[in-house]
Formats: C-alpha cells, structure tokens, sequence
C-alpha cells in the first residue's frame, strides 16, 4: 500500500481540501511553492504511463478538480503549474498517480 492510499483510506493524515467520490486533493508535505497541492484518484493507478482507455473520464476528473482547488486556492488569476512526473527521470517518488499544483509565486521554465 503506498502512502497515498494510506491517505485515502485516512490511515494518516492530511490536509484534504477536496474529496469526491473519484479523488482527493490535499497539500504536499514538502511545498515548493506558496500552494503545492496534490489531486489524486481513488482509484491505485501507478502513474500516468499505466493509465488505460477506461480511465479517460478519471483523467478529466482529475484536471477539472485541479483547476477548481487552484481556483479555491485563489491562484487561479495569478496563475499556477500543473506537473504529473512519470518515472525515475521525472521525479516520481509515490507510484500512486498525482497531479501537482504549484503557485503563488513566478515558477521557472524550463524545470530542472
Ligand atoms: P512525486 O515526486 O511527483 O512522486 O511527488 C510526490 C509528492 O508527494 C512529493 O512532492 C512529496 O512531498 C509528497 N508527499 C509525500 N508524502 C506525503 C504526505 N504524507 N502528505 C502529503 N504529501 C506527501
């Protein structure tokens, strides 16, 4: 079981601010930006590569949730970053799907 299903199954905490019946979105433990929070599915989907034709109306769930936490995170208008990492060279450390939101302060391009 990985941390994330931990926080969904409430096993341990964390800062939820959406829940619905396909997802949680709450915030990162290790913010690197004034908001950092994590959307993720209910659902134990690996990571976005693993991802499969059933999951299509999961997936836009998931980014129609992202846009309205950002918006209830008041950075909608200040703008924000969506990141999914994928992989070793993407920077995934949980095998458990998220997306990241990142803002409230300018963010760099390209990432490192
Ligand atoms: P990634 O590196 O893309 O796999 O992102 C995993 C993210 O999960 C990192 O930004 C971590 O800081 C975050 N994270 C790990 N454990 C927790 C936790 N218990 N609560 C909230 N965020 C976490």
């Amino acid at each position: 079981m990985t941390i994330f299903e931990k926080i969904i199954a409430r096993e341990i905490p964390a800062d939820i601010v959406h829940e619905d019946a396909l997802c949680l979105a709450f915030r990162d433990i290790q913010p690197h930006a004034p908001s950092h929070l994590l959307v993720i599915p209910k659902k134990a989907i690996p990571r976005i590569a693993e991802a499969a034709a059933e999951d299509k109306e999961l997936l836009g769930h998931l980014f129609l949730v992202a846009s309205r936490v950002a918006e209830k995170e008041g950075i909608a208008k200040s703008g924000y970053r969506i990141v999914v990492n994928c992989g070793a060279d993407g920077g995934e450390t949980v095998p458990h799907l998220h997306i990241h939101i990142l803002g409230g302060r300018p963010l760099a391009w390209p990432p490192g």
